[in-house]
């Protein structure tokens, strides 16, 4: 028994003076184990990759549907009169909509472009509500003739449509936007005619007044990912008010109301702490706001509620899955013979702050155009028993602003290591870039269990087809 003491070391990890060292404390308590995600829906997330590829959009049909039948169920177990329509802008693949219609949804579109998508997606012009401050007007005329339901924006889309419908034989139901305080942050004045000043009883009254109009449709979208249902129930409340004037004035008693998209989904935003459960209600409370401001009404006079969502059905749905091509600094420094090792060198040096261990992954923030916003999970493919540690996810774009999670605790990961990023599924796939790189496929994991590609992997065709070069550069 020749061994020296050793006094016991109360080592710096713990005891640190960092601003951060309550947190890190709570994190060591967490377990050697980091979450991961080994399957979505039974496949598993490396065979998908070695499949289709890396990187690769996944989303879940499984999952869409059950977000629409809990919302369908949210809001006709309390008000029977519901309908819900499908925001394209979310996600627009073929596939997607396809789920959606067949789940009863219809089409809520935002552009020419959008309404022409929906059209040969195979949702009939009866089937699709046209939002949007700008509606050309070819766009316009075909959706009137094919009876979509319009939803003014403004006075000069109002001219517009009075010209087109003068000719017709029929009379063209309309809906009209207003814009309202429901109390959110912050303010999108861009849209509709304001209801406070005036300007949205004007608006109704010149539809009232036009032998070729009837307005179907009192609506109003105050935002997305609003965490407030109370929101809604004094939105509710006002296009009622709204309504019950007009019935005054006009003995019209406007047929619906539309109450727009914006419920969350389980994502959170930068600067929010989870876990998400707390941060984000739940549909059926949504639900419960606007409907119990709607059955307050009597049975006859309760009108049509109408939901455009987009987030709250497909965001969790959809991963992106993104493979580990180079690491980067540490995140502790590590002694060598010479000092700090050149990986800790260049943070410390210039910010004098704790590097951070940095990814460098086969997909940037060209197609997660909503990282600004979110901070999406990034969960490892395999289970790896290490302790996670503040890690930085660089995108694979040249440009310093591709940081895709600029903190976020991971275990040591390998190169070659597969990352599902989640939840990705709004707005990422509508609104990526084709920026130095081709996008990825997309790949649907049906109620089957089988994946099938909705969206190929881009090729170099797809990107120079619609280029032309003028003749004089021709050799
Ligand atoms: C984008 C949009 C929606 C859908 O919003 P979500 O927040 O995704 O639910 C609904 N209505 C209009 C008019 C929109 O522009």
């Amino acid at each position: 028994m020749d061994r020296s003491y050793v006094p016991p070391v109360i080592s710096g990890e713990l005891g640190r003076t960092a601003p951060r060292v309550a947190e890190d404390r709570n994190f060591y308590a967490r377990g050697p184990r980091a979450p991961s995600l080994f399957q979505i829906d039974g496949l598993p997330v490396s065979g998908l990759i070695e499949e289709f590829g890396s990187p690769l959009f996944v989303f879940s049909e499984y999952d869409i549907r059950a977000k629409a039948k809990r919302m369908r169920e949210a809001f006709r177990s309390r008000y029977p009169k519901t309908s819900f329509a499908w925001s394209l802008k979310t996600n627009y693949l073929g596939a997607v909509c396809k789920i959606l219609q067949s789940e009863g949804w219809i089409a809520e579109v935002v552009s020419q472009f959008e309404y022409e998508k929906a059209r040969l997606t195979g949702f009939a012009g009866q089937d699709i509500v046209f939002n949007g401050p700008y509606k050309p007007h070819a766009a316009l005329r075909a959706a009137i003739e094919d009876g979509a339901l319009v939803q003014i924006d403004n006075w000069d889309e109002f001219s517009a449509i009075e010209e087109l419908v003068a000719g017709q034989g029929k009379i063209v139901e309309v809906g009209l936007r207003v814009w309202l305080d429901a109390g959110i942050k912050p303010v999108w004045s861009k849209f509709g005619f304001a209801l406070d000043n005036g300007e949205a009883g004007r608006a109704a009254a010149r539809v009232l007044e036009n032998p070729k109009l009837r307005l179907h449709t009192l609506h109003c979208h105050i935002g997305t990912y609003i965490l407030s249902p109370d929101a809604y129930a004094v939105a509710a409340k006002k296009l009622l008010q709204l309504r019950e004037e007009l019935r005054h004035k006009y003995h019209h008693l406007v047929p619906c109301l539309n109450l727009g998209g914006g419920f969350p989904s389980h994502s959170l935003l930068h600067g929010y702490l989870g876990p998400v459960e707390q941060v984000v209600p739940p549909i059926e409370a949504f639900a419960t706001a606007i409907t119990d401001v709607l059955r307050a009404l009597p049975p006859e006079e309760q009108p049509l509620l109408r939901l455009e969502s987009g987030r709250y059905l497909v965001d969790e749905a959809g991963y992106l899955l993104s493979s580990v091509i180079a690491v980067k600094g540490v995140n502790r420094p590590v002694m060598t013979d010479g000092g700090l090792s050149a990986r800790a060198y260049k943070e410390r040096m210039i910010l004098n702050e704790d590097s951070r261990i940095g990814y460098v992954i086969d997909a940037g923030i060209n197609l997660l155009y909503t990282s600004a916003w979110y901070q999406f999970e990034i969960l490892p493919a395999r289970a790896i028993e290490a302790p996670p540690v503040p890690s930085r996810i660089y995108g694979s774009l040249c440009m310093a602003i591709d940081v895709i999670r600029d903190h976020v605790d991971l275990p040591a990961l390998e190169t070659g290591d597969v990352l599902a990023i989640h939840p990705v599924g709004a707005y990422n796939v509508t609104q990526w870039m084709q920026f130095i790189q081709y996008r990825p496929a997309v790949v649907l994991i049906g109620n089957d269990g089988r994946p099938d590609i909705i969206r190929a992997r881009e090729t170099l065709a797809d990107v120079i087809t619609p280029e032309r070069i003028p003749k004089h550069l021709e050799p």
